[in-house]
């Protein structure tokens, strides 16, 4: 088992390590996606309660589990040699309503299923005996160089690769990654061992937090709310 490892969860890329290893996200549910438009269109041309529309409804709804059931097949293939390989493990706390509320992200955001990334990780993790730790979601990952420490407030999503002032040029997630990495080891050292803690203490920092994000998570998978996601398009 290494040490340690800094993971930058994200959209396009579903996950960069600060090992340099990535995690792609995008294209593997393209065509679900389209498939799941033209049911949804399918679906509002037809009269509610009737035969053809109960049977659309139903194909929406199979569709629905497999794009779950491949998504989570996918999380874990990732999360689990993640969880195998590093001892202590930082993560962003990512505070998915705030994103969410950006409405044109929506999907892709309920897509890459961060909340349930971060709870395979948390629970993996501890089951190898390793010690996943969650940064507090103030921590400007993206923004602070990792070499000189400079923040950058005025990068932008766009911003994909930036040189810093010192000279360092850096991947924006490889740079985020490795800085998430560094203060999970120091917020380890902090709290004065490096004995497992108890399940109680793991992700403390933010467990109420995770809660809540989970909930939302569970709220944007929940099937009896498919409609609502094609909209966002
Ligand atoms: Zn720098």
């Amino acid at each position: 088992m290494q040490e340690s490892a800094g993971i930058d969860l994200g959209i396009k890329t579903l996950a960069v390590l600060s090992k340099g290893t990535q995690y792609e996200n995008q294209g593997l549910l393209r065509p679900e996606l389209r498939k799941l438009k033209r049911l949804n269109r399918e679906l509002s041309r037809r009269q509610e309660g009737c035969g053809r529309w109960n049977r659309t409804k139903q194909k929406l709804a199979r569709l629905h589990r497999r794009i779950t059931n491949r998504r989570l097949d996918y999380q874990h293939q990732m999360t689990t040699p993640i969880a195998r390989t590093y001892g202590v493990i930082g993560v962003e706390d990512l505070n998915v309503a705030e994103m969410i509320r950006n409405h044109r992200r929506a999907w892709s955001i309920a897509d890459a299923g961060f909340g349930e990334t971060h709870h395979q990780l948390a629970y993996k993790s501890e089951g190898y005996g390793g010690m996943p730790v969650a940064m507090n979601r103030f921590f400007p990952s993206s923004r602070l160089c990792h070499f000189c420490g400079w923040i950058n407030s005025d990068l932008t999503l766009a911003d994909r690769t930036w040189a810093y002032d010192c000279g360092a040029v850096l991947d924006r997630d490889l740079n985020a990654a490795l800085n998430i990495e560094r203060q999970a080891l120091k917020m380890v050292t902090a709290v004065g061992s490096r004995r497992p803690k108890t399940p109680g203490e793991r992700m403390s920092d933010s467990s109420e937090q995770s809660a809540a994000k989970r909930e939302n998570m569970a709220e944007e998978r929940r099937p009896s709310k498919p409609c609502q996601s094609s909209t966002v398009w």
